[in-house]
């Protein structure tokens, strides 16, 4: 692939990747061996405890309005919600949901559930009645907390399970009473319980142990790099395993300053949010930063000086969308990948060191990473395989709610997590994604990954977005046909379909060049986290082939 794109230089925590790879164990961590622990405890008491209450824990913003609050101001207020909730009767185990905004009390409402030794469940704000409905009770969840707006989505009736709801409003309202109850718990006790996106079929209920934190808190050190005097911003709601786990957890348990900003996503808004915050680090997804980008010069406008450190999870990122955020903000996007069952980072690039756009990076320090054939044997460097962990680590979920069959799925050979991702690793321990499992084309006896494809699809000048899948095909057993949007003030002709073509032809091989390109409004994109929905794609395509058909 292109560049190398040079290690940034700074007082970053971790410098030496190499050695540290080598020598780091878990049990360094001094979080991985108490035997009793309580996430929401280490995240926001510890803090005020060590003499920390007056620094500022948030930066909440929503429209015009604008709310800072001290840690010592925020542990007051999940007090409050302890006492709520204990005088609710709630105890260790309970599920309780909380369907809020991303605003602090969704924040809050989180830690002091865990805190009273019950399992959080949040949920995305964006959901509607039915996938509200099939999480709760997919958990047999106890109490809700939710407010007057969002609560108008639920319907009692179909959550039968719930036995107590909340509002936001009437917690607000009732005087304060402070209760400092923390449960300690065994660290293999669940804490936090987060469905997965949906991306390859029913979201699966992920539970997470509180000795989860060990990985958050050291992730939060060494790939957020966060130092105390940083402002940082995690754009993902806390109903996403990212927005919890990144958004919350990880930078808290490093005593961060962390920004809250209520509402959806809008260049102009994020560009003002940076400025007027002084936002120094910023964690987001590719598809937020192939907006900015299209968005051009836009950037311009604003005074982002305070940004130092950028980064990327949950789809792949583009190497077109690193060279552009390289160029115009002069900073690097640093890639991650996990999901939501792996509870914290595993691959990741450090500030540290060099980044190969295109490659998700390297192992986290304590983690070891292997590309596995269908046997579960490990394959030579280069090789596409399947992406897989070597188990265990401090994040690895508890289980899946409700489904030991589908927990045991992940692990099929003796030792190994498996991830459902494709993937291949080069000499230098760089990891390549591939695809998911089942996206991956097979087209004439050739492999092609479509995420390859639709990276050189967007390097095209006319494109904004892409999809690519296979397409059934008689002869090839599939072909590779790419969904495109395209950028304003660009027309469709069967000439600018012909030059995409020739461009993925002329960049990756023959072979990969779409021979099918359909140009759409918008692409079918998981909520938020907006992941190309190619399994939605490659349905609509089979319908329409079995229409033809007929
Ligand atoms: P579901 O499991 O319900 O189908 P999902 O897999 O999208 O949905 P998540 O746990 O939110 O749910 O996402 C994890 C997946 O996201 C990974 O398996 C991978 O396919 C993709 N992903 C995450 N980070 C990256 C990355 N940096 N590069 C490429 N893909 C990524
Ligand atoms: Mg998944």
């Amino acid at each position: 692939m292109g560049e190398i794109l040079k290690p940034l230089k700074g007082d970053f925590h971790l410098t030496d990747y190499q050695s540290v790879y080598e020598t780091f164990n878990w049990k360094d961590v001094s979080l991985f061996n108490k035997q009793t622990v309580n996430a929401a405890y280490e995240t926001i008491d510890r803090h005020v405890e060590e003499g920390y209450g007056e620094k500022i824990a948030l930066h909440y913003v929503n429209q015009d309005k604008r709310e800072d609050l001290t840690f010592k101001e925020v542990q007051r207020q999940v007090n409050h919600y302890v006492h709520i909730l204990r005088s609710n009767g709630v105890k260790k185990g309970d599920r309780v949901f909380i369907f809020l905004p991303k605003n602090p009390a969704c924040y809050i409402a989180i830690l002091a559930t865990i805190r009273i030794g019950a399992i959080a469940g949040p949920l995305f704000e964006g959901f509607m009645e039915e996938a509200i409905k099939e999480r709760i009770n997919d958990c047999k969840a106890n109490v809700l907390i939710t407010d007057q707006t969002l609560g108008e989505r639920i319907k009692t009736e179909n959550i039968p399970t719930v036995a107590t709801i909340l509002y936001q409003e009437t917690i607000e309202k009732a005087p304060i009473v402070e209760d400092h109850y923390v449960e300690w718990m065994d660290p293999g006790e669940g804490m936090l319980i987060h469905y997965t996106s949906g991306s390859t079929g029913q979201p699966k209920g992920v539970l997470h142990a509180h000795r989860a934190v060990t990985h958050h808190a050291q992730s939060g050190k060494w790939v957020l790099d966060v130092h105390d005097e940083d402002v940082y911003w995690c754009t993902s709601h806390p109903g996403w395993v990212t927005g919890s786990v990144y958004g919350l957890f990880a930078p808290w348990l490093n005593r961060a300053t962390i920004v809250i900003q209520g509402g959806r996503f809008n260049a102009k808004l994020w560009y003002q949010i940076i400025e007027d915050l002084g936002v120094s680090i910023l964690y987001s997804a590719p598809t937020a930063f192939r907006y900015l980008m299209a968005e051009g010069d836009l950037y311009k406008q604003y005074d982002l000086s305070s940004l130092r450190h950028i980064l990327s999870v949950g789809e792949p990122l583009n190497p077109e969308v690193i060279y552009w955020a390289h160029r115009a903000l002069q900073l690097r996007i640093h890639d991650t990948w996990w999901m939501t069952e792996t509870g914290g980072h595993i691959i990741v690039n450090l500030p540290s060191e060099p980044i190969k756009p295109g490659s998700m990076g390297r192992p986290f320090p304590g983690i070891e990473v292997g590309i596995l054939d269908e046997e579960g044997n490990e394959l030579p460097r280069g090789e596409i395989g399947q992406l897989a962990v070597k188990t265990t680590w401090p994040g690895l979920m508890k289980t899946i709610w409700n489904n030991d069959e589908k927990f045991r799925s992940y692990f099929p050979y003796k030792g190994w997590y498996i991830s459902g991702d494709l993937a291949t690793q080069d000499e230098d321990g760089y990891i390549f994604f591939q695809g998911r499992h089942d996206d991956m084309i097979n087209s004439s006896g050739e492999r092609i990954g479509p995420f390859e494809v639709e990276s050189s699809l967007i390097e095209h000048p006319a494109v904004k977005e892409a999809g690519v899948i296979g397409k059934p095909d008689e002869i090839r057993g599939e072909i590779v046909k790419a969904f495109i949007t395209l950028r304003s003030n660009v027309d469709e002709t069967p000439e600018l379909k012909e030059s995409i073509r020739q461009h993925v032809k002329t960049r990756l091989a023959a072979h990969s060049a779409p021979r099918e390109i359909e140009v759409i409004n918008e692409l079918p994109k998981t909520k938020i986290s907006g992941k190309i929905l190619r399994r939605e794609l490659k349905q609509k395509e089979i319908e329409r082939q079995a229409i033809d058909k007929s």
